[in-house]
């Protein structure tokens, strides 16, 4: 968890019980280190909020770029300390709030 100032906020509570798997789509993590994006994950039910910043998402998936976000959304849980422990977890992009440049998949 990156401990930066950002301006991420929970998604409207209506917005977060709507959500669905398939509103994700097919982007990949390379998807989302192109874009700036960090990855959101709030969970339904405790409104527990996490954001994955680009450096989080290369460091634990930089071998994987491929990776759907979608796959990576439906395997986590609200699992830390503080967290409920369900799997129904919310996903979306959140553009970084930091600089930001990537230069593609280290060879
Ligand atoms: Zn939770």
């Amino acid at each position: 968890m990156t401990q930066t100032p950002s301006t991420l906020k929970s998604p409207p509570v209506k917005a977060l019980q709507r959500f669905h798997i398939g509103q994700v789509g097919d982007d990949t993590v390379a998807d989302y280190l192109g874009s700036s994006f960090s990855l959101a994950i709030c969970c339904k039910r405790c409104q527990r909020l996490v954001e994955w910043s680009p450096p989080d998402l290369e460091r634990r998936f930089g071998d994987r770029l491929n990776l759907r976000i979608a796959d990576i959304a439906e395997r986590l849980t609200c699992a830390a300390e503080d967290g409920c422990g369900s799997h129904d977890i919310a996903v979306f992009p959140h553009l970084y709030d930091m600089p930001w440049s990537w230069s593609g998949a280290k060879a």
